[in-house]
């Protein structure tokens, strides 16, 4: 399978995936027409949407696909309430899609219902984590989020991480604002801003590269442990990922 990413809104991603056939999945498209330029440019053939989480700028373009396209396989968690869903899908269930299997894994957090997708390597973990961050709590606690980060960080190291928005400069300045002096997040941080000067995409990261610069994911690191060390006495790694969530909630 081909990945290519589409940009949508202001900051999304809408991933796609194609075979040697051209068909083509689609996930999360916030809004139809620039899938629909990129399908007739690529001559892709759609055979199934995936959907994380129930938000607009993830679902808002499935209803024109599907008017186009009325085979269309719509997949998406229950909280998920349009019509055009053809199958709910849940922690565990496998979907057969272009010759590949994709697991659904439950990743609350952000919403009580997202999930993510996994096809190896490709993760499509829609607004959960992000290349440097994780995702607002809009629907679930900390507690939450970190449980479906912890999930998502036992995926192989090569994982590609297809997440659904371009936040990956504004969380490495929030990280380095913690950890100034990391090397691995300085590296990071340079090489973002040359891609992010030439209106370039810093996605997919890997799982491998989130693991050094993501502090979301370094909760048991004793470099931040001190540092935050400095402002609370709470040191358990999800009391940890509570407060970087709450800081980062007004950096
Ligand atoms: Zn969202
Ligand atoms: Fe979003």
């Amino acid at each position: 399978m081909k990945l290519t990413s589409i940009s949508a809104f202001q900051d999304n991603y809408i991933w796609v995936l194609t075979d040697e056939e051209n068909k083509c999945v689609i996930v999360d498209p916030g809004e139809a027409n620039p899938i629909l330029n990129a399908i007739t440019e690529h001559h892709w053939q759609p055979v199934a949407i995936l959907l994380t989480h129930h938000h607009a700028d993830h679902v808002g373009g499935v209803r024109q696909l599907k008017e186009h396209y009325p085979s269309l396989a719509v997949y998406g968690p229950q909280e998920i309430k349009i019509p055009e869903i053809s199958q709910f899908v849940k922690e565990g269930d496998k979907l057969e899609l272009l010759g590949h299997e994709f697991s659904v894994i439950a990743t609350p957090g952000h919403t009580l219902g997202h999930v993510s997708y996994f096809s190896y390597p490709y993760l499509f973990c829609g607004d959960t984590m992000f290349s440097g961050g994780c995702g607002r709590l809009f629907e679930g606690t900390a507690d939450q989020m970190y449980q479906s980060f912890e999930r998502l960080n036992q995926l192989p190291p090569e994982t590609l991480i297809c997440c659904a928005h371009e936040y990956t400069e504004s969380n490495i300045i929030f990280a380095l604002s913690l950890l100034p002096d990391d090397d691995q997040i300085n590296k990071f941080y340079n090489k973002v801003k040359i891609l992010r000067a030439k209106g370039q995409s810093t996605l997919p990261s890997t799982l491998a590269n989130e693991r050094q610069v993501n502090i979301f994911l370094r909760t048991k690191d004793p470099d931040l442990q001190r540092k935050v060390k400095k402002d609370t006495l709470l040191q358990r790694p999800n009391e940890i990922f509570a407060w970087l969530r709450a800081k980062k909630d007004t950096f």
